[in-house]
């Protein structure tokens, strides 16, 4: 750098909420600016005694490695990267990392690179928030129909892959819009919210429970065969007419809500040409027509689907 450069530099530096760094092409710290007492908890002294990447989580090095290695190619417009970092103390916290290569202006040649980190722990946290609420259902906290198809289309590549089985349950509940003209949308609100609470409460901690529609809970029951599903069926079911939610004007003069389970199961088979996992849900939702059908307030299966494994 020249001299004035290099004034300026400090200057910028010095006076930085980000740690600005000066490496050489060893990877050796040359500068590092003095905000990492406040970011890392580090002085710039201790932190000159490191390797640039020393803090990172192992985990997240080989990923920031290669967003490095690509920056150092000439005529590559610099991308940043983000990495978890341990602090002196021990806590963890996210940093965005930006680098560029300074060059001989005449003959291109690399001569050292200036790295920027910036503390992102609260922006990162905010978007995981994000991210989440995004796949939540607001009304009842289970995860919603994005959530759902992105659980089945995963669950579905795992049976594929390992030649198994899947079971889906559809939960609807009986007599919904009849419950909702007598009590009032709030109180079925109420009501949804207390079965899915319910449903999550009996499915097994590897089942994934969601709100697939409007009064609908589908359930993902990975590496289940027809018996154990009608088990988990059976389950949700009673667990609901447990609950003894009041319902004195029911069409079927049961006198609390219940709800009915259509189960699907599908096994990874070779030869098979169903379109997968759209049949798995058609044969879930199949199998809950006919117990709505034979009477509600029960569950019934439909047949296996089998789909090319491989
Ligand atoms: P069935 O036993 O055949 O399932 O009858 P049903 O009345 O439950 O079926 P239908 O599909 O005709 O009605 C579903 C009702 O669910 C309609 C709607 O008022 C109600 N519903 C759907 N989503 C919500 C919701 O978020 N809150 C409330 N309170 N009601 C809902
Ligand atoms: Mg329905
Ligand atoms: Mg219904």
């Amino acid at each position: 750098m020249a001299d004035e450069d290099q004034t300026d530099f400090q200057l910028l530096a010095e006076y930085s909420a980000d740690i600005i760094c000066r490496t050489g092409l060893d990877m050796r710290f040359l500068y590092v600016s003095p905000s990492c007492v406040q970011v890392l908890g580090y002085t710039p002294e201790e932190m000159m005694g490191m390797e640039p990447f020393g803090h990172v989580l192992p985990e997240d090095l080989p990923g920031l490695t290669a967003v490095a290695n690509r920056n150092l190619m000439p005529g590559i417009e610099p991308s940043r990267a983000t990495a978890r970092m341990r602090k002196k103390d021990g806590t963890i916290i996210w940093m965005e990392i930006s680098a560029r290569v300074v060059r001989d202006s005449s003959t291109e040649e690399p001569l050292e690179a200036v790295i920027v980190m910036r503390d992102v722990t609260e922006r990162k946290s905010m978007e995981d928030q994000l991210a989440r609420l995004a796949l939540t259902d607001g009304l009842t906290g289970l995860p919603n129909r994005r959530a759902f198809d992105q659980d089945l289309d995963r669950e579905w590549k795992r049976t594929l892959r390992e030649g198994s089985q899947i079971s889906l349950l559809l939960v609807d509940i009986d007599y919904f819009k009849e419950f909702n003209d007598n009590y009032g949308h709030q109180v079925g609100d109420d009501c949804l919210r207390a079965i899915a609470i319910a449903v999550h409460g009996v499915v097994r901690t590897t089942d994934i429970a969601a709100r697939y529609g409007g009064e609908e809970i589908a359930v993902i029951l990975p590496s289940t065969f027809a018996p154990g599903a009608v088990e988990v069926a059976e389950k949700v079911r009673s667990a609901v007419e447990a609950l003894k939610l009041h319902y004195q004007v029911c069409p079927d003069g049961r006198s609390c809500v219940t709800v009915s389970v259509g189960v699907g199961t599908a096994l990874a088979r070779d030869g098979g040409t169903m379109r997968m996992p759209e049949s798995l849900l058609l044969a879930a939702d199949n199998a809950l027509y006919k117990a709505k059908h034979e009477g509600r307030n029960r569950i019934a299966t439909a047949l296996l689907v089998a789909f090319k494994a491989g």
